[in-house]
C-alpha cells in the first residue's frame, strides 16, 4: 500500500477504493529509487520556468539569512552593552549594525514574499502539467484501458492527484529541502559555538516530535484507505441532493429531506472517526510541543547562566540562543520529516512514470483505402476483464457505397460491432479489412476515411461553427458550405434566434446560457459527422434517438443527401430506417441472425419481422 502524506490533496476521497487498495505494499529498492527520483527530478524540472528556478536558486544563500540575522543582533546587543557601560552615546558601529540588521530583515522579508509568489505561480502551472499529462495519456492509450484494464482509471485518478503532485513537486521539495539543510548547518554551528550542550539538548526535544510526525501520517493515510468508501459515498450523497441532472426529480418528489438524511448519516459517521483522530492528534502534538517549550526555555536558562559566569561574553549571546532556538527545532524536525517523506513520495512517483508503460494505440502507416469496401471474417470479441463473448464469429462484407442498417435486440452487440469497426478495441479473433487495408495495421487511414455519430456524441462548450467544424480541421472554411450542410442535417432552425449565427457560443458555460436541447445537440453531431468531407465510410449509431417525429422524419427524408454515397451503418432501434436502407443485418446475442432487404427479411418472417410488426401495430 502507498503512503498518504498529510500534504497531499485530497482528491482520492472521489474515487472510491481502487485507486488506494490496487496499490500493493512494494519494496523498492536503492537502484530503483535512484533511478526514480531522478526522472522525476528531471520532470519536476521541466515544468519550472527559468525565473522561478532562478528564485529558488537565491533560496540558497538566503537559507543562511536566519543565522547571519542572529549574528548581527548578537553584535548589535553587545555593542549597546558596551556603550551603556561606558555611558557613551551611539556609536557609528552601533548606528551601521542597526542598519545592517534593518537591511536583513528587510531582505528576507522581501525575499519570502517572492517566494511565496512564485510558489503560488508554480502550483498552477503544476496543475496544468498533471492534467495535460493525463490527457495525453487519456487520449493516446488503447482504448480498452478506458475500460479500466489493469486497473487504468484508478491509476489516472491516482495520477491527476497524489502521484502527479509528487512527480511535479519533487525538485521544489528538493530545493527546500537543501535550503533547510543549509539553515539547519548553520545555526547547528553557530549554537554550538556559544555550547555544545545547547545543540544537543535541543535535537534530543526534537526527536518526539519527529516520530509523531512519521506516525501521524501513516494514521491518516490508513484512515483515508480504510474510510475512502465512505469518504465517496458522502460526495455522492450530497451530489444526489444537487446534481443538476437530478435536481427536477428531487424537486418533484420532495426528496431533499431523504437525501439530506442518508447524506447526513454517512457524513456525521465519516466526520466523528476523523475528530477522534484529529483530538488525538493534538493531544499529542501539544505534549510534544508543551516538550519543546519547555527544552527551549531550559536552553535559554543554560545561556543566562553562562552569562552570569562568564560575564564578559556579552548579551548579546542571550539574543543569539533566542532568536536561533526555536528556528532550529523546526528546521530540524522539518529535515528529517522530509527525509522520510521523500521515502515514501518515491513509490507515488512510480505509480506516475508507470503509467507510460501503458501500451498505446498503435496508428500503423498512413496510406490511401483501395475503396469503402468493409470486411469481418470470422470476429469474435470479449470486453477486458470480462470472459462473456459478446462477438461471435461474425463474417460479413458490406460493399462499397451500401447503406446498411444494424438492429437487433438491447445487448445483441449493435454498438460493439461498431466500436471493432472504428478501431477503438481489436477482436481476440478474426480479422477486420476497410478498403482492402487490416484495420488492426492501419487504425488511422481507416479512421481518417470514416465518420461517425457515437451515442454519447460530444457537446463541446464552443461555437455553433466549431461545434460542426471540428471534425474536420483541415478543411477549407466555407460558410455558405457549412449552413447548406446544415439545412441538410435538420440544424438549420437552429441559428434562427442566434444573433452571433454561426459564431454564437453554447453549452451550460456560455454568457447567454444557451444550452442547447439533446435534439439540437444531436442535429450539431449529425451535421459534424456529415461535414468529414473525405470519410468514405460513415457510421451513424442511434443518430435519431433524441429527435423529434418531424426531425426524425426529415433526417431520412434528406439522409441520402447526408451520407452522400458514402457505405453507411446506421444503427438504430427504430425500424422506419428500413426504408432508407439497402440492407438490414439483425444482431442477436453476438451474431448476425439475419441478412437482406426488408422485403426479404418480412418474407423471412424471422426476429426481424416480430420485430417490425411489434413496433408497427401502435402506428396502424
Ligand atoms: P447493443 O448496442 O446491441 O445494445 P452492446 O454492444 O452495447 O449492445 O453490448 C453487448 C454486450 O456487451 C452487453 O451484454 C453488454 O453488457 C456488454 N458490454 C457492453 N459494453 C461493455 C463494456 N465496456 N465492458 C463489458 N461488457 C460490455
Amino acid at each position: 500500500m502507498l503512503r498518504f502524506t498529510g500534504n497531499r490533496p485530497n482528491g482520492m476521497m472521489n474515487q472510491g477504493k481502487g485507486a488506494c487498495e490496487m496499490r500493493k505494499k512494494e519494496k523498492i529498492s536503492a537502484r530503483e529509487f535512484v533511478a526514480v527520483f531522478s526522472k522525476a527530478l528531471k520532470t519536476g524540472l521541466s515544468v519550472r520556468t527559468g525565473f522561478s528556478l532562478l528564485v529558488a536558486v537565491c533560496g540558497f544563500p538566503m537559507a543562511l539569512m536566519p543565522t547571519a540575522i542572529s549574528l548581527t543582533l548578537r553584535r548589535f546587543a553587545d555593542e549597546v552593552q558596551d556603550l551603556y557601560g561606558k555611558g557613551a552615546g551611539v556609536s557609528q558601529t552601533a548606528f551601521a549594525l542597526f542598519f545592517v540588521l534593518a537591511l536583513e530583515y528587510l531582505l528576507q522579508t522581501c525575499f519570502q514574499v517572492l517566494q511565496s509568489y512564485f510558489s503560488k505561480k508554480d502550483a498552477l502551472d503544476i496543475k496544468e502539467y498533471i492534467k495535460e499529462t493525463v490527457l495525453r495519456c487519456a487520449c493516446g492509450v488503447k482504448y480498452k484501458y478506458i475500460d479500466n484494464e489493469d486497473d487504468f482509471l484508478n491509476k489516472m485518478a491516482f495520477a491527476k492527484t497524489d502521484s502527479g503532485y509528487c512527480v511535479a513537486n519533487s525538485i521544489g521539495d528538493s530545493i527546500v529541502w537543501f535550503q533547510n539543510l543549509i539553515a539547519f548547518g548553520s545555526m547547528l554551528y553557530i549554537l554550538q559555538e556559544v555550547d555544545g550542550w545547547i545543540v544537543g539538548v535541543l535535537l534530543i526535544s526534537s526527536v518526539p516530535a519527529i516520530i509523531l510526525a512519521n506516525l501521524q501520517k501513516d494514521e491518516e493515510y490508513r484512515y483515508k484507505t480504510k474510510w475512502m468508501t465512505e469518504g465517496a459515498l458522502v460526495i455522492h450523497r450530497f451530489h444526489d441532493c444537487c446534481a443538476q441532472k437530478s435536481l427536477n426529480e428531487v424537486r418533484f418528489l420532495g426528496l431533499f429531506d431523504f437525501l439530506k438524511g442518508k447524506w447526513r448519516h454517512s457524513a456525521d459517521r465519516y466526520r466523528a472517526v476523523k475528530n477522534a483522530m484529529t483530538r488525538k492528534h493534538v493531544v499529542c502534538n501539544l505534549a510534544a510541543d508543551f516538550l519543546r517549550s519547555c527544552v527551549f526555555l531550559f536552553v535559554l536558562y543554560l545561556a543566562a547562566r553562562k552569562i552570569f559566569l562568564q560575564p564578559e561574553i556579552g548579551i548579546g549571546v542571550f539574543l543569539l540562543v533566542l532568536n536561533t532556538c526555536g528556528s532550529f527545532q523546526k528546521t530540524a524536525a522539518k529535515l528529517f520529516s522530509g527525509a522520510a517523506q521523500f521515502a515514501g513520495d518515491v513509490r507515488y512517483m512510480k505509480d506516475f512514470f508507470d503509467l507510460e508503460k501503458v501500451e498505446k494505440e498503435e496508428y500503423g502507416e498512413e496510406c490511401g483505402l483501395a475503396n469503402s469496401e468493409i470486411v469481418f471474417d470470422g470476429v469474435s470479441f470479449s470486453y477486458p476483464n470480462s470472459e462473456n463473448r459478446v462477438l461471435k464469429e461474425i463474417s460479413v462484407r458490406i460493399h462499397p457505397g451500401e447503406k446498411v442498417a444494424i438492429v437487433g435486440e438491447n445487448g445483441s452487440g449493435k454498438t460493439t460491432f461498431i466500436n471493432l469497426l472504428l478501431g477503438l478495441y481489436a477482436p481476440q479473433e478474426g480479422t477486420i479489412m476497410i478498403g482492402n487495408l487490416p484495420l488492426a495495421e492501419h487504425v488511422r487511414s481507416c479512421r481518417k476515411n470514416m465518420s461517425a455519430i457515437f451515442q454519447n456524441f460530444g457537446k463541446y462548450e464552443a461555437t455553433i461553427r466549431q461545434n460542426i467544424v471540428i471534425s474536420d480541421l483541415d478543411r477549407p472554411e466555407d460558410d455558405r458550405g457549412l449552413l447548406e450542410l446544415m439545412e441538410k442535417a435538420g440544424a438549420g432552425a437552429l441559428l434562427e434566434n442566434q444573433k452571433n449565427g454561426l459564431d454564437e457560443m453554447v453549452g451550460s458555460l456560455s454568457d447567454q446560457g444557451n444550452n442547447l436541447s439533446g435534439g439540437q445537440w444531436q442535429r450539431l453531431a449529425i451535421t459534424r459527422a456529415a461535414y468529414r468531407e473525405n470519410a468514405k465510410i460513415m457510421i451513424l449509431d442511434e443518430p435519431t434517438a433524441a429527435l423529434d417525429p418531424l426531425a426524425e422524419a426529415e433526417l431520412y427524408r434528406n439522409f441520402a443527401k447526408i451520407v452522400a454515397g458514402r457505405t453507411t451503418l446506421f444503427v438504430s432501434h427504430r425500424l422506419g430506417v428500413s426504408k432508407i436502407v439497402d440492407r438490414i443485418l439483425v444482431f442477436q446475442d453476438g451474431r448476425i441472425a439475419e441478412d437482406g432487404s426488408h422485403e426479404e427479411l418480412m418474407r423471412k418472417n424471422g426476429l426481424y419481422a416480430k420485430m417490425y410488426h411489434a413496433q408497427a401495430q401502435w402506428y396502424n
